[in-house]
């Protein structure tokens, strides 16, 4: 048989997997193995992209047969059990010390249950997150591998040759063992909901306060988008809303359907944070105003509650307006942001891994839908702390925190004011103050549990546990 002369290979040749493939193949000193479950995308990938040069195989034999040792291959098929069905046709065809990648969106569990399955029948696995969908896949995403240190030692040259680069760095890092590049990839995703719902509010209330079209709120956006909140979303909302609809030549943005669509990922970081006891409300508030936006049977008999008008708030000056709510929108990020790493720390902890929440950072600069000015901003903030148990206590966030302080205060208080719902701005700034708080009414809360429940207490004046016999006991 004739040498193998592939030193990577993908299978699953939709979208995400033929992009990932065509941009390992336009790197120097990579040939490229191919191979889909139907033959008809493999056959048009050859079609269309002749200059790539891919080496496809019609079987996983072919497939392996095709790879180099230690063979690599990463899997780009349907999350779930299709990635089950070619993780067990592969290791029917690797041999021991052969690397398989999951670069699909994996639940991270799924990750640590086949990256130990994958690990006892003597190969590498590696779970890795892909962002930044199908344009970032052909001229480069953000990628959050996992998996083990052997695994890296051959993959890193790779992935690093096809990620996209920030600030001269390319945006991958081996991010931990097993699942944990997954659970990366989770948050980053929880994260990027927090970030859109917070500038969906941000729009609303100028909308509502200052009465600016779309095309004139664009322009703010696009003015935002040179300062502190430079940002490819912050970037994206100006180009949305400036787009009129050809059909009725009214903003687009007033002719889509007011109901917001989700995969499913923001779920999963929020349920995830429940089981880790972490509060993530900004993302939390983010899933839930999606969801709330998806009921239109409730919203459809909720119309005429009492409270104000749509048309009972105007703001007098307009200007001034819109800067608070610039402020309260980065004041708000800073806030979800900071839950979001909290939650990274405290998966890492869980589950035994060791992240450089510094490096996560920084490899979310370029490539994937959060990139931002600001990322640069946390990393500054790990390497001069890498311990830093609260993220938002960084001295330059609390310098920006405290700058806009008042005017995020006053836009909480507008937006409940006016009767415009704003829940990712208040329930940051409620978590800000939760944190802020000398004592909470928690103590409260373990009055009521020991009351009804025996749940004992501790008192802040002496060690122990205690249980009070209350009136009510019996
Ligand atoms: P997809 O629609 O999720 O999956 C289609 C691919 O899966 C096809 O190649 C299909 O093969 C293959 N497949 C399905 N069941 C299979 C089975 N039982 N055995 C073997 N192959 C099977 O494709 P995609 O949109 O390119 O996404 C691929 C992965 O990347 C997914 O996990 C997705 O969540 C993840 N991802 C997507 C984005 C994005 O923006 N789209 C971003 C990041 C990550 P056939 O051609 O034979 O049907």
């Amino acid at each position: 048989p004739a040498q193998p002369t592939a030193n990577i290979g993908v299978v699953g040749l939709a979208v995400m997997g033929s992009n990932l493939a065509r941009n390992l193949a336009s790197r120097e000193g990579n040939t490229v193995a191919v191979y889909n479950r139907s033959r008809s995308k493999t056959d048009e990938l050859l079609a269309e992209h002749p200059e790539a040069e891919f080496v496809p195989g019609f079987s996983y034999e072919e497939f392996a047969a095709n790879l180099q040792k230690p063979r690599t291959a990463i899997i780009m098929v349907k999350a779930g059990r299709p990635t089950d069905a070619v993780i067990e046709s592969l290791m029917e065809v690797f041999e021991p010390g052969d690397i398989i990648i999951d670069g699909g969106n994996s639940l991270f569990t799924d990750t640590i249950r086949r990256e130990k399955a994958v690990r006892e029948a003597g190969f590498n696995f590696v779970g890795m997150g892909v962002s930044g969908g199908e344009e970032g896949a052909l001229n480069g995403p953000s990628l959050m591998p996992g998996g083990p240190d052997e695994a890296w030692v051959t993959l890193g040259p790779i992935l690093k040759s096809i990620a996209a680069v920030a600030e001269g760095e390319p945006c991958v890092t081996h991010i931990g063992h097993d699942g944990a590049g997954h659970f990366v990839k989770m948050v980053h995703n929880g994260i990027e909901y927090a970030d859109m719902q917070l500038i969906a509010e941000a729009y609303d209330l100028i909308r509502r306060g200052t009465g600016k079209s779309p095309a004139e709120i664009a322009d703010i956006f696009a003015e935002w988008n040179r300062g502190e909140l430079e940002s490819y979303l912050i970037e994206i909302t100006a180009e949305v809303l400036r787009q009129t609809d050809a059909a009725t030549g009214k903003p687009l943005v007033d002719v889509i359907l007011d109901q917001a669509g989700a995969k499913g990922t923001g779920a999963w970081t929020v349920q995830t944070a429940l089981d880790l006891g972490v509060p993530v409300s900004g993302i939390a508030e983010a899933t839930f105003a999606r969801s709330l936006s998806s009921h239109p049977e409730q919203r459809a008999v909720s119309g005429g509650l009492p409270g104000p008008t749509e048309d009972a708030f105007t703001v007098e000056d307009a200007d001034a307006f819109v800067e608070q709510v610039r402020l309260a929108l980065y004041a708000s990020k800073i806030v979800a942001y900071s839950q979001g790493f909290d939650e990274i720390r405290a998966g890492a902890a869980q589950y035994g891994w060791t992240i450089d929440l510094g490096a996560v950072s920084k490899i979310w600069r370029g490539g994937c839908i959060i990139r931002a000015q600001f990322l640069n901003r946390i990393a500054d903030a790990y390497d001069a702390d890498a311990t830093l148990p609260v993220l938002l206590t960084a001295p330059y966030f609390v310098e920006a925190l405290g700058r806009a302080q008042d005017a995020w205060r006053h836009i909480v208080q507008v937006s409940a004011g006016a009767g415009i719902p704003a829940p990712a701005f208040s329930s940051s700034l409620a978590y800000y103050d939760g944190l802020r708080a000398e004592r909470l009414p928690a103590a409260l809360i373990q009055g009521q549990r020991d009351f009804f429940g025996a749940h004992t207490y501790k008192r802040i004046d002496k060690p122990g546990t205690f249980h009070t016999l209350w009136s009510g006991d019996r």
